[in-house]
Order: C-alpha cells, then sequence, then structure tokens
C-alpha cells in the first residue's frame, strides 16, 4: 500500500512535467508552420510582383505543402498557372479545391468559374460550356452566359446563341435583338447553301416582321427573292433600307437595281439611290445609279465625273475610264495598271481592328465583333 502511494507521488507530477513539455513542442511546431506559410505565401508574393512567375510558384507550391488547407493560396496558384498556359495543372488546382468539403459557397463558384476559365483558354469548349453551365444562379451567372455565347457563336451553333442571348437580354444585360436577327440570318445562309431555299425564305421573312431594323435580313431576303425570280417582291423588301438611309443600304444597291430592272421600276429605283446619294455620296450607290443607265453610252458615266468634282476618288476615276465608249477607251495596260492600284481602295476594313477584306462581313473574321465593317469602301473612310 505505501510503495503504491510513493508511486502516485512520483508518477503525478512526472506525468504533468511530460504534458507540459509535449504541448510547448506542440506549440512550437504550430508556430514555426504558422510562421512558414506566410513566410513562403510572402517569398510568392515578392516574387510575382518581380514578375518571376517561376518562382511565385515555387514559392507558393511550399505554403501549400505547409497548409494545405489554405483556399486563397490555391487560388493563387490556379491563377498563376493560367496564366502561364499550364492549363492541366490550373485544372487540377481548381478541382481539388473543388472537391474540398469544407469550402465556402462562394469560394466552390469562385473555384468554378476558375475551372471555366482554364478550360476556355486551353480551347477545351465542350468541358468550359459544361463548368459554365454550374455557374447559374450564381454572382457569375451573367458572365458565364456571355462566355457561352462567345463559344456558340465560335462554333456556330445558332440556336443555342439565341437562347442564351434571349436569356441575356430578359436579365437586362443588354438588347440582343439585332444580334438575334443575325443569328437567324446565318441559319438561313446555311439553309440556302444546302439547297434547302424554303426554310431560309421562311426564316428571313420572319426576321424582316420581327425586327424589321435589322438590314441584314433584309438585305438577304431581297438577294433571294431575285434568285427567285420575285423581282417585285425583292424590289418593296430592299426600298425601305433607302427610305430610311440605314447606313447599310449601299450593300443593297446592286439589288436595288437589278430587281428595278426585272420589273420595269428603274425610275422608282433611280428616285430611291439619286435621294440617298444626296445625303450620303457613297459610291456603290454612285455605281448603282451608273448601271441604271444604258452601258457604253455617252451620259451612262456623267454620274462618276460629277462625283469626282466634289470627291477626288481613285475609284471613282477608274471606274469613269473603265465605261467609256469604244473610241476614247484607254489602252487596256493602263486600265489595268489603275485597277490594280484602286484595288485596295475597294477593301471593307472593320473598325474594331483594322482587318481587310474583300467582301464585307456582319462577323468580323478577325475580331469576332458583329456588326463592326461600315458599308464604305477603304478610300470613303
Ligand atoms: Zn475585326
Amino acid at each position: 500500500m505505501e510503495l503504491d502511494l510513493s508511486w502516485i507521488l512520483i508518477g503525478l507530477p512526472l506525468a504533468f512535467g511530460l504534458g507540459w513539455v509535449a504541448s510547448r513542442l506542440d506549440l512550437r511546431q504550430l508556430r514555426m508552420a504558422n510562421r512558414q506559410a506566410p513566410r513562403a505565401y510572402f517569398k510568392g508574393l515578392n516574387y510575382l510582383l518581380n514578375e518571376q512567375q517561376d518562382q511565385a510558384i515555387d514559392a507558393f507550391i511550399e505554403a501549400v505543402q505547409n497548409d494545405p488547407d489554405t483556399s486563397e493560396l490555391h487560388f493563387a496558384l490556379g491563377n498563376l498557372f493560367r496564366r502561364r498556359g499550364e492549363y492541366d495543372r490550373a485544372v487540377r488546382v481548381h478541382e481539388h479545391l473543388l472537391a474540398r468539403a469544407d469550402l465556402s459557397a462562394a469560394d466552390r463558384q469562385r473555384a468554378q468559374h476558375g475551372l471555366a476559365l482554364d478550360f476556355l483558354k486551353a480551347g477545351l469548349l465542350d468541358r468550359a460550356e459544361d463548368a459554365l453551365r454550374k455557374l447559374e444562379g450564381t454572382t457569375y451567372e451573367g458572365q458565364a452566359r456571355l462566355a457561352r455565347l462567345a463559344i456558340y457563336e465560335r462554333s456556330r451553333e445558332w440556336p443555342q446563341a439565341a437562347q442564351v442571348a434571349e436569356l441575356l437580354e430578359r436579365s437586362g444585360e443588354a438588347n440582343f435583338s439585332v444580334r438575334q436577327a443575325h443569328y437567324r440570318c446565318e441559319q438561313a445562309r446555311e439553309a440556302f447553301a444546302q439547297g434547302d431555299t424554303d426554310r431560309a425564305l421562311a426564316l428571313l421573312q420572319q426576321t424582316v416582321q420581327d425586327i424589321p431594323q435589322a438590314p441584314r435580313a433584309r438585305i438577304l431576303l431581297g438577294q433571294l427573292l431575285l434568285t427567285r425570280q420575285q423581282a417585285r417582291e425583292s424590289l418593296e423588301v430592299l426600298r425601305p433600307l433607302f427610305e430610311r438611309h440605314d447606313p447599310s443600304a449601299p450593300l443593297a444597291a446592286a439589288s436595288l437595281v437589278k430587281a428595278a430592272l426585272a420589273c420595269g421600276q428603274s425610275s422608282s429605283a433611280r428616285t430611291l439611290l439619286e435621294a440617298f446619294y444626296s445625303r450620303q455620296a457613297s459610291l456603290d450607290v454612285l455605281e448603282a445609279l451608273v448601271s441604271l443607265n444604258p452601258p457604253h453610252s455617252s451620259e451612262a458615266r456623267q454620274p462618276f465625273l460629277q462625283h469626282l468634282q466634289q470627291h477626288p476618288s481613285l475609284l471613282a476615276a477608274s471606274r469613269w475610264l473603265a465605261a467609256a465608249p469604244a473610241q476614247e477607251a484607254v489602252p487596256p495596260t493602263v486600265q489595268k495598271a489603275l485597277d490594280t492600284a484602286a484595288r485596295p481602295l475597294a477593301r471593307y476594313r472593320c473598325a474594331a481592328c483594322g482587318f481587310e477584306a474583300k467582301e464585307h462581313f456582319w462577323h468580323c473574321p478577325g475580331c469576332q465583333a458583329w456588326d463592326s465593317y461600315p458599308a464604305r469602301r477603304v478610300e470613303e473612310l
């Protein structure tokens, strides 16, 4: 009994002592870890500020190893990987974050958004679309819808693009009515290319009815009606573009003349074109006016000369020479040299990125902007 009591008397302080030592050791370790994590973090930040991304990544990886529960460090790492083009590593970081059960709802959305951006940048559009869809109902919803819209436009999935544009319009993001008209025009063009002119016609007629202010559908419908020998209908569809002085009207000038000549309405077309030309001295409208006259007659090319009195233009001058009667024609070599010199001036240029093209684009192939090509030749800009 005495022996047991003495053991307890010795054992108790010893147990206390050992416990105290152990707790001090734990505390010291914790303090060291805490001290190491911020140090590595600040080291990484310092490298970032010096634009040394390789070293920054090493420092952040070290910090993450010391403190695997820190979400901010993971976000920083994920962004860094993406910016450096290391998309698989960025995806792994964001997927790791999403797999964590302790992540707050806000951080989960942020990780999902980061993951969508990784896929977008990597060009994995299917996976990006999937990740963006998961952001519906979150604070990233507007951005995610705009990104999905860009994906559908890039992959020419027009019905899906129309759906998302409608959602965006309903949430008050912007007015997408002209864009919606473009989506339908693109579908009509595809239908026409596949030989389904009835579907193309139906789509364009519906668009002109629903969105009358969108000029492209009107121009395409006018051209389509011409191919179906419906000249009178074509003229009536194109007429409002000139009556309301739509900036895109010059693109329809040649079709208007064809339709008017085919249905014996050339004086009506002349009135429309002259009224438009008096407000905007467009070269295309001028050429359309000239083409209403009988070719190679002495008065046929007169409008070019009148235009040149007001606007010095190499395009108008070369067209005037080319339209000369046989006895006044310049040698073909001279005409060819002039045409070659004037050709770059006849291009269209994107106002957003400066991309130049022989034909007019409604959707810039360079910068993907819509309606960025003015209906004016480079010489008229
Ligand atoms: Zn462009």
